[in-house]
């Protein structure tokens, strides 16, 4: 997102005019910087065996996919659904790592049977795993480190009160379950939740992967899960991945040595590949002036982008039909029956009626956690790819209201 003589522009083209183009609301991707993003973890780990595995979660759309794919990524998957949309991007079975959390392991089964590699994050899963499998089908094992991963309780997944992963008090356990089954682990993994922040933590993260991974002789890869942080408002700290490529590089190295072999260095982000490339334009429907601030109703709500209420997430917004002039402060709320507001006491250029309104960072768990609450369409897609704004997903209709609804004579 560029400001280019007064215009908010993507590789040249006028956000303005995209959205006139495909309505609003919209979302919108820059394929450029997905890619830049991809190349800058490829150089931060240059010296190691990285295989950056993109969280698909985050923004699942299969053109999306495509260009993962293209530039080298493989994918991590939660659901079988998602890896049927990535093999239907391309991607081969063994590209995706499959980390599920309380899944049937009716759905474990299956994904042993599309050939994905399975991410078990529980003791009982994992026994029954061990009686249908034994050492047939390699497995790798999601360890929760116990660390608070940045302030924001909801994004953490480390703590002791988190569902994910196995905890590493639970080791000797852990341990003898696999024993007995013969179970043959190839791959240990943390995901401790989306705000690492620094090279420091994941060097923590790291140790103690390292002295779990010594009781583990057949692996072949450690998968340190995401956590890289991006700046969501000016001043943010981000994660410097240049300064985590140096550190835990280090690191890894000297296990590797002690270890007898070198593995593959593994990660999964989501939010770092896609979060910036995204932005999610509205329309400003109505002005109103209350006896508390002025609101800007846009023609959007929780339905479509849902972070800032989920999260209390902070998307910057900005009015791009206004880059000029006089500054007013504004509460932007959605059209939802419900307290959905986007952001409070946000200084715009001053904002009329029929304005686009821009909400940054909207890439990454925008559109894939939409819904059609309030019966409202899930909104169009657009990615900016080799210079041109194309469609990639079209904006729902009453069809897709009514798709699946049963009438039964009352
Ligand atoms: C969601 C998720 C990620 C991606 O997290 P980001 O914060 O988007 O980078 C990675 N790994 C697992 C297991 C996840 O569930």
């Amino acid at each position: 997102m560029e400001l280019k003589n007064g215009a908010f522009t993507v590789q040249g083209i006028d956000l303005t005019k995209i959205a006139k183009q495909f309505g609003t609301p919209l979302y919108v991707y820059d394929a450029d910087k997905i890619v830049d993003q991809l190349q800058a973890l490829k150089n931060a780990f240059s010296n190691q065996n990285l295989k950056v595995k993109y969280a698909a979660k985050a923004l699942t759309n299969l053109s999306i996919l495509k260009l993962m794919k293209k530039h080298g990524a493989g994918v991590d998957v939660v659901s079988v659904q998602e890896a049927e949309l990535a093999m239907k991007a391309g991607f081969e079975p063994n590209e995706i790592l499959f980390t599920p959390n309380c899944v049937s392991f009716a759905e474990i089964v299956e994904a042993v049977d599309i050939g994905l590699m399975i991410n078990i994050d529980n003791i009982s899963i994992l026994e029954q795993f061990g009686h249908k499998y034994h050492n047939k089908v390699p497995c790798c094992i999601r360890l929760n480190p116990h660390i608070m991963a940045g302030g924001n309780h909801k994004i953490s997944t480390g703590h002791v009160d988190s569902k994910f992963g196995i905890s590493i008090y639970q080791l000797p356990h852990l341990l003898r379950v696999v024993k007995t089954n013969g179970i043959k682990v190839t791959g240990l993994h943390m995901h401790t939740g989306s705000d690492i922040l620094d090279a420091d933590v994941f060097l923590k993260i790291a140790e103690i992967l390292f002295g779990v991974a010594r009781d583990f002789p057949d692996l072949e890869f450690i998968d340190f899960g995401s956590g890289f942080k991006v700046g969501y408002k000016e001043g943010d700290i981000t994660t410097n991945v240049y300064d985590v490529g140096v550190k835990l590089g280090k690191a890894f190295d000297a296990f590797c040595e002690s270890y007898g072999r070198k593995l593959e260095m593994w990660f999964e982000p989501g939010k770092y590949l896609v979060s910036e490339a995204g932005v999610f334009l509205v329309q400003a429907n109505v002005v109103k002036t209350t006896p508390a601030t002025v609101f800007v109703g846009v023609d959007s709500g929780l339905n479509h982008l849902l972070r800032p209420m989920m999260y209390d997430a902070y998307h910057e917004i900005v009015n791009i039909s206004n880059t000029k002039g006089t500054q007013r402060v504004y509460t932007v709320v959605g059209y939802i029956c419900e307290t959905d507001t986007f952001g409070w006491d946000r200084k715009m250029h001053e904002v009329k009626e029929g304005d686009i309104l821009m909400m940054k960072n909207a890439g990454a768990y925008g559109f894939s956690m939409a819904s059609n609450y309030n019966s409202r369409y899930r909104p169009a897609e657009v990615l900016v790819y080799n210079g041109k704004a194309q469609l990639i997903r079209e904006r729902e209709t009453m069809e897709d209201i009514l798709r699946h609804q049963v009438e039964i004579d009352i």
